[in-house]
């Protein structure tokens, strides 16, 4: 298989599964325990926690450990509504975000909250005049993601936070496709990311929170993450995060460089008659969401049965309908089913990538001939 699924899930690193296996085989302690296995635990745990919050590199703030930056982020959102007790009843967020952040503010907007969902431009991006106007005195908070899951477009959150803060609001971002790939943007007060995609094992993400910002916990219990958020941790993967956060921390920049090269060798490989969806110069470039007139981008994951690789996003894909955030850029019916997306990253090859968008390529001829 050639693995360009990148948004999706990343591969778990070799020092992760190395750093996790104590935890899982011998080491089964609850590190809430007082014995001296469960202080053991909850000092690895400790560890974890201090080497994702130095590669997250963020001021003023800690995280606490959640099962997903699914829950992080609902916990974000209905946790600020929850604590809120200024009679700002407004939220603002962007089309483009994942469901995650989408599908919680509609639902609190069919429990009273008044919702305001941006559109962004054919580029993906954000309007900042746009969001300026709309930020004021009623809103309690908004939420803007850093990186774009679909199409990789960045959202310049230092800039926005300012404006954002200006008018007494919060300002949540989902980081999970930013975090260990770019530097993260100084500035939001609540931000949540995920260990899957950089390297670390599948069910744990974080919420961090600017001290003071706190939201109201949403799971109540036995009072871990300081009351914030109950629940056994599970040591095994506090210790798989923090060591995949080091792994990024310490390879954060040749990575970037690894997959910017990808990427220009992907279009070259591709060829001509590709258009890339989203804006080229804001962008991360581990990313490469395009189209082609004429393609059934679905056809394309089925006769390449040997590539992995995503039509949008991985919901979007399972849904079978039009991803969102390509109709949000403008797409119409057509243009969003012959769009593909091609994530690579760390350990992806460039003769593997380049072997593939050959493949794509041919396979994109042949439908053409085929439908002529
Ligand atoms: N936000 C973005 C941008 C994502 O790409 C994803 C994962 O697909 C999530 C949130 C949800 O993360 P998790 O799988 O940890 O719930």
């Amino acid at each position: 298989m050639i693995y360009l699924d990148y948004q999706a899930t990343t591969p778990v690193a070799p020092q992760v599964a190395q750093a996790m296996e104590p935890w899982i085989e011998g080491k089964f302690a609850n590190p809430h325990s007082p014995s001296r296995w469960g202080h053991e635990a909850a000092a690895a745990i400790e560890v974890a926690r201090k080497q994702v919050e130095r590669a997250m590199d963020l001021k003023g703030g800690s995280i606490a450990f959640t099962g997903s930056a699914t829950e992080a982020l609902n916990w974000a959102i209905k946790g600020t509504v929850e604590k809120a007790g200024n009679g700002r009843n407004r939220i603002i967020t962007v089309a483009t975000e994942h469901a995650a952040v989408l599908d919680t503010c509609e639902w609190l907007a069919g429990n009273g909250i008044d919702l305001t969902i941006l559109p962004v431009g054919s580029d993906g991006c954000l309007d900042l005049d746009l969001l300026a106007r709309e930020v004021d005195d009623r809103v309690l908070l908004v939420s803007i993601m850093m990186v774009n899951n679909e199409i990789g477009v960045r959202h310049p959150l230092t800039s926005i936070s300012e404006l954002v803060h200006k008018a007494g609001a919060l300002l949540i971002s989902d980081a999970v496709q930013a975090f260990g790939r770019v530097e993260l943007c100084n500035g939001p007060d609540l931000v949540a990311i995920s260990a899957h995609k950089i390297h670390g094992p599948k069910g744990i993400g974080a919420l961090w929170m600017r001290k003071g910002k706190e939201p109201a916990p949403l799971i109540h219990g036995g009072g871990q993450e300081q009351g914030l958020r109950s629940g056994t941790l599970s040591p095994a993967l506090c210790v798989g995060f923090g060591a995949a956060a080091k792994l990024a921390d310490e390879r954060c920049t040749l990575d970037y460089d690894h997959v910017q090269k990808l990427w220009n060798a992907a279009l070259d490989a591709l060829g001509p008659g590709w258009i890339v969806n989203g804006s080229i110069q804001h962008r991360y470039p581990g990313n490469l969401n395009i189209r082609r007139e004429g393609v059934d981008g679905a056809r394309l994951i089925a006769d390449l049965r040997d590539i992995a690789f995503s039509l949008g996003s991985a919901c979007a894909s399972g849904s079978g309908r039009p991803s969102h955030v390509l109709r949000a850029l403008g797409l119409d019916y057509r243009e969003s089913r012959s769009s593909i997306r091609l994530g690579f990253g760390r350990y992806t090859k460039q003769h593997e990538l380049v072997e593939a968008c050959h493949r794509l390529a041919r396979a994109a001829l042949e439908q053409e001939k085929l439908d002529a």
